[in-house]
């Protein structure tokens, strides 16, 4: 039954069906974008494209309505258990959602004293602005405990390392939900349970949201951002979604600025596509093949998978990965590999992966899959890489 759905829902996307020879697993990276997502995009472009805002002529007014529209729609998205109270901001990404929530918002919360716990192996999106927030209060005096969430190779990406650095002085959690390099869903809802309702916490949810529902009626959480680029929208696209924070403050100049209109009409699309795929489903799809990469890594001598290793054990208590696999090759450099996975038509991503403040920072290659990728083309790569295995080393074939 998945099977069929997978194979109905691979043919929306016009980049994936054009190009059969070609195999797209670096949907970490950015995702491709489905028919109805394009045609969405250029029927507004063509039939009512206007600014927005104090319009007097109806394709301004209609854009503006578009624009509440999508407002709403965030909320529903993202399960909000109070959208009368909830901010939904539209920015152009992770990273600048992430700066602005730590330049607007926690650098005026900040009180001498308190304590934030930043999560250092993360995406420097998400490492590093927390940091320039606490740096800017210092400045006038104010003095706040930065606990660097450690990251330690051996172990999972988890709650289990988080919440030591927990305590009554804590004011500030940033955290991701699914990390981009290793994979693993942070258990949001156990530091919640541990923090207490007081302490904020800001989700990076730049690798869950488009791959498994994500409700912030469940997880609790007070500030969630993400791109819409890797959720089936346009590049450019970008939501803070805040609890209590309604205002403007998170977009600069206000509605002195003008809006990416189109980019918020591709994410409306992308948000309605992937509800009708189904999040759940998706879910089960991309973890099912992550799983199988991972399975077929480990029969495979030449190959070190990074992070996430307990969910492997048939007692995992805790972790699922989701649809991202990062390994290495004992003798192939990363780069190397890259190389030669793209001469077959694989795209992934090779070497660094945006990891500036900490976390494991030799090189790797990462595989991520999404909705459209296929059992097949996980076997197609497995298959390579085992070719590439100690046995038959790639002198032998390259
Ligand atoms: N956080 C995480 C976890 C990410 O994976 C990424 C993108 N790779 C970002 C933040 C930054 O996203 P963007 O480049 O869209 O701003």
């Amino acid at each position: 039954e998945l099977r069929s759905w997978q194979s109905r829902l691979r043919e929306d996307f016009p980049i994936i069906t054009a190009h059969p020879d070609q195999v797209y697993l670096d949907n970490a990276a950015t995702s491709q974008k489905p028919r109805a997502v394009l045609d969405a995009v250029t029927d507004y472009l063509t039939s009512e494209n206007a600014n927005a805002g104090r319009g007097t002529y109806p394709w301004a007014n209609r854009t503006t309505a578009l624009i509440r529209h999508t407002e709403q729609q965030v909320r529903r998205f993202l399960d909000d258990p109070e959208p009368e109270r909830s901010g939904v901001h539209f920015v152009s990404g992770t990273t600048e959602g992430l700066r602005l929530i730590a330049r607007d918002w926690l650098a005026r919360q900040l009180r001498d004293g308190d304590e934030i716990v930043v999560p250092d192996a993360d995406h420097s999106a998400n490492a590093l602005p927390w940091r320039e927030a606490v740096d800017e209060v210092a400045r006038e005096g104010i003095t706040v405990r930065v606990r660097p969430m450690p990251y330690d190779p051996a172990h999972d990406y988890d709650h289990r390392a988080l919440l030591p650095m927990v305590n009554e002085r804590t004011r500030f959690i940033a955290t991701t939900h699914v990390h981009h390099v290793y994979g693993g869903d942070m258990n949001v809802g156990r530091i919640r349970a541990a923090a207490g309702p007081d302490v904020v916490i800001c989700l990076d949810a730049a690798q869950s949201v488009g791959h498994l529902p994500l409700s912030v009626a469940d997880l609790d959480v007070d500030f969630v951002v993400f791109s819409g680029h890797k959720a089936m929208a346009l590049p450019g696209t970008g939501v803070i979604w805040a609890r209590n924070e309604r205002g403007p403050r998170f977009v600069p100049g206000g509605w002195a600025g003008s809006p990416n209109t189109s980019g918020i009409v591709s994410l409306s699309a992308a948000m309605s596509w992937l509800q009708e795929a189904g999040l759940e489903r998706i879910a089960r799809w991309t973890v099912a093949l992550a799983a199988r990469l991972t399975d077929g890594l480990r029969h495979l001598r030449s190959y070190e998978v990074l992070g996430c290793q307990r969910s492997l054990a048939a007692d995992s208590p805790v972790q699922q990965r989701h649809g991202i696999v990062t390994f290495r090759h004992h003798r192939i450099g990363s780069n190397d590999l890259g190389f030669i996975l793209a001469a077959e038509g694989f795209m992934v991503r090779a070497d660094g992966h945006c990891q500036a403040a900490g976390g494991e920072t030799t090189s790797s290659v990462r595989v991520s899959v999404h909705a459209y990728n296929t059992v097949e083309e996980i076997d197609c790569l497995l298959g390579l890489l085992e070719r590439l295995d100690e046995e038959g080393g790639p002198s032998r074939r390259y």
